[in-house]
């Protein structure tokens, strides 16, 4: 997509801290953290959001949450963190392109604002 800003940054045509990247997936730290760790791992293939996969995107969605295993030991906060992925506008969702956020290194609340 071609003005999608997380493509950009897949295409390195937009600069960002990639702290990993397989043929599917790539993470990299958030431009404005909410936590001492805020890593954000997306899909190499655009899609706009959790609702817009298709059952063909299973595989992909069960392998993002296990590089998200992965990162977070990278990262040092295998003790505990959280995985979110925002879903409509309503849910806070400002990119279209399909992401989880991994928060880590403080303790947080719940229920989530
Ligand atoms: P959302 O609001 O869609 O759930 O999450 C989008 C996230 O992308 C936000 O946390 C925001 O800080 C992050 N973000 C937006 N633009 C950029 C960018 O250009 N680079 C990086 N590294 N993160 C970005
Ligand atoms: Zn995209």
């Amino acid at each position: 997509m071609a003005d999608c800003i997380f493509c950009k940054i897949i295409a390195r045509q937009v600069p960002s801290e990639i702290i990993y990247e397989d043929d599917l997936t790539v993470a990299f730290k958030d431009v404005n953290p909410q936590a001492p760790t805020h890593l954000l791992i997306v899909p190499k293939k655009h899609i706009a959001g959790l609702s817009a996969c298709g059952a063909d995107d299973t595989a992909l969605l069960g392998h993002m949450q296990m590089v998200a295993v992965a990162v977070a030991e990278k990262a040092g906060v295998a003790s505990g963190y959280r995985l979110v992925t925002n879903n409509g506008r309503a849910a806070g969702q400002s990119v279209d392109h399909l992401h989880y956020h991994l928060l880590g290194g403080r303790c947080m609340q719940w229920p989530p604002g």
